[in-house]
């Protein structure tokens, strides 16, 4: 192999091997002459390559390949890393008496979110107040992008606590009423949607954009949340398993994902 190093169980050289057999040189060549041709001007005759050497096509489809291969094992190469991840990332105990281990953040804020500080009142949250399992950060970013995309001139979506970075108690020393749950990476709070679009919580129940709200919750559903929790005032609906009326959620609501969740 003039010293160079065997690339032989490639798609690529496979390919290759297959363009220089004895019938497929005379097309591949025939071939060449065509690219030339739709690229040249005048159409001149283009140089067919002396038997046994590889066309220009054959080339050129060959390297194709080889980027085609390389894409493949960059593609297994994530999954292997986002399974990996999922793994490490994992919420002990119960959500209202746990801890988080592995637990990564939510961005600040992205085109479809921007994340809210409830206790200082103004955006972004502290990335302190933001982790949670691999699965939940998923199923936050997934929603919201999908929900944007449903609609597009829809507000950015609010995003309140998750949890603490290594998760454990996160009640009102924490700053505001504080949290019972959101203690072991699987709980997140979410804005509803104002009707006058600002990016902050609504004040009363009024002022909810219910349609926008409604269509989170169905997403939030759809997507495996075990709990929603919706305050008494907003005229939400879904599923009585899963999404119930709890008091002081008339400006967010609360989803909890299963510790081992369909993502
Ligand atoms: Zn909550």
């Amino acid at each position: 192999m003039r010293g160079r190093r065997s690339l032989s169980p490639s798609p690529a050289r496979r390919l290759l091997r297959r363009l220089r057999a004895p019938g497929l040189v005379v097309a591949s060549a025939a071939l060449a002459t065509g690219a030339l041709a739709l690229r040249g001007p005048t159409g001149a005759s283009a140089p067919v390559p002396p038997a046994g050497e590889p066309s220009a096509v054959a080339v050129t489809v060959a390297r194709e390949a080889r980027a085609q291969a390389l894409r493949g094992r960059e593609r297994t190469r994530i999954e292997r890393r986002r399974r990996r991840e999922l793994r490490r990332s994992r919420a002990l105990g119960r959500p209202y008496a746990g801890r988080l281990v592995g637990g990564v953040a939510l961005p600040a804020g992205g085109a479809a979110f921007f994340t809210w500080n409830h206790v200082r009142g103004r955006t972004p949250s502290p990335a302190w107040r933001r982790h949670g399992t691999v699965r939940l950060v998923r199923t936050v970013l997934r929603v919201v992008r999908a929900h944007r995309r449903a609609h597009p001139r829809s507000p950015r979506v609010g995003i309140g606590d998750l949890s603490r970075p290594r998760g454990g108690p996160f009640g009102p020393s924490y700053g505001g009423r504080g949290h019972v749950s959101h203690q072991n990476g699987l709980d997140v709070d979410v804005l509803y949607p104002r009707r006058d679009r600002r990016e902050r919580p609504p004040q009363t129940a009024a002022g909810i954009d219910r349609g926008l709200a409604q269509d989170l919750v169905d997403r939030f559903v759809r997507a495996g949340a075990t709990t929603i929790y919706i305050g008494p005032a907003t005229g939400l609906k879904g599923p009585p398993a899963v999404v119930r009326e709890r008091v002081h959620h008339d400006d967010h609501l609360h989803v909890r994902i299963g510790a081992r969740g369909r993502h």
